[in-house]
């Protein structure tokens, strides 16, 4: 069974994306749209985001959204350790230097009181990601944040649907990104990504930045290093066939995510009792089940097995940012994040999408069963 498969969801949303994708024909711009605007309205209902500007992926909703909300070059974002590679790269791609956090022993976000430890005299934000199936300690990044005087940008790229005391994912702060990636709770068929703010100031010069600095105007008067912020633009614009596709599965988004809960519990209760199962991810109130990982023994030699009878599985992430070629000049060793180091070690996502069968999870269950029966007896 593979990790991740949409074609029937795709067959359900078909009559409504295809009306969307003739408008988009019809319509004739093809790029930076009419249908990209009805997008990002529909998005704003959803998260009650103020401003939802679509980008191109999510990795570059991270980039314009530092830049829009002040990084200046040499400026220090605290990171944490564990995530995906964007989230430390997106700093280094708007001039700034991330500076590693451990993430908590018992989540897989920035750990608040690492952050204190880890900021310096240049930090000037700090970036907690949410990963896999719930929000990171938000609470607790906005206290040592204020305590510290950092802004708060939130990697919300896997967070769309999850809430916490009314509030969407990436509005908890200066500002947060949504991905659209493929496999992403709410996945384009292609790359797209958004960037979410209450703020007219941060959501003006990110709508200028994503489109070679533009702002309003037209196109005789197209400058490159936008008028407004003197900062120079990019093409991070999201084409209106991504926007037509998401907007039929955004009608469907909440069906999608009760299927992914339903189908969560399911492992859960199978799982409970399996030894070599170390830890399951708990469903709290704010739990999106983007992806259903589990902390496991032999989690290598499992991944094989799994592998051997059919079943796909992911590693989230294989090793910390900070130990990865690209910030080995910032010079961390092994076991400087021992709880990233852990997570890196132990963490396996089980296939998990709307369209999996309740018969296809079973089969999972299964064949972990019989690989730790295996190997005891
Ligand atoms: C997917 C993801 C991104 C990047 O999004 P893309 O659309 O793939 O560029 C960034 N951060 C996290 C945590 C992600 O999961």
């Amino acid at each position: 069974m593979s990790f991740f498969n949409q074609s029937s969801t795709f067959e359900r949303t078909w009559p409504s994306a295809r009306r969307h994708i003739l408008d988009v024909i019809e319509n004739g711009k093809y790029s930076h749209g009419r249908k990209v605007a009805e997008l990002e309205s529909a998005l704003a209902g959803y998260t009650g985001a103020k401003f939802v500007i679509g980008v191109n992926s999510g990795t570059d909703a991270l980039v314009l959204l530092l830049r829009a909300a002040g990084l200046r070059p040499g400026d220090e974002v605290v990171v944490p350790a564990f995530s995906f590679g964007a989230s430390a790269t997106s700093v280094v791609l708007a001039g700034g230097r991330p500076v590693f956090a451990d993430i908590e022993p018992d989540g897989y976000g920035i750990d608040p009181a690492a952050v204190a430890d880890a900021a310096g005299e240049r930090s000037r934000f700090v970036m907690p990601t949410h990963l896999f199936s719930r929000l990171a300690d938000i609470d607790g990044v906005l206290a040592v944040a204020q305590r510290l005087g950092l802004a708060v940008v939130e990697d919300s790229a896997e967070a769309i649907g999850m809430r916490h005391r009314g509030r969407h994912a990436g509005l908890f702060g200066a500002g947060g990104v949504l991905s659209f990636f493929p496999t992403k709770t709410l996945g384009a068929l292609g790359d797209a990504g958004a960037v979410l703010t209450d703020d007219r100031r941060i959501a003006e010069t990110a709508d200028a930045l994503r489109h070679h600095g533009r702002f309003g105007g037209t196109i005789a008067d197209f400058p490159a290093i936008s008028t407004a912020t003197g900062l120079p633009g990019v093409n991070s614009k999201m084409d209106d066939i991504q926007a037509a596709i998401l907007l039929a599965k955004l009608a469907r988004l909440d069906l999608d995510i009760v299927r992914r809960a339903e189908l969560a519990a399911r492992y859960t209760a199978a799982l409970a009792e399996v030894e070599g199962v170390r830890k399951l991810p708990s469903a709290r109130p704010d739990s999106v089940f983007y992806v259903y990982v589990v902390e496991v023994e032999s989690r290598d030699d499992l991944a094989a097995h799994l592998s051997a009878h059919g079943v796909q599985t992911e590693v989230y992430y294989p090793s910390p940012l900070p130990l990865q070629p690209c910030f080995a000049g910032l010079g961390h060793r092994k076991g400087d994040f021992p709880n990233a180091e852990n997570a890196c070690r132990r963490t396996l996502a089980l296939p998990l999408y709307p369209d999996m069968s309740t018969g296809d999870c079973d089969r999972v269950c299964d064949s972990i069963r019989a690989f730790y029966r295996g190997r005891r007896g």
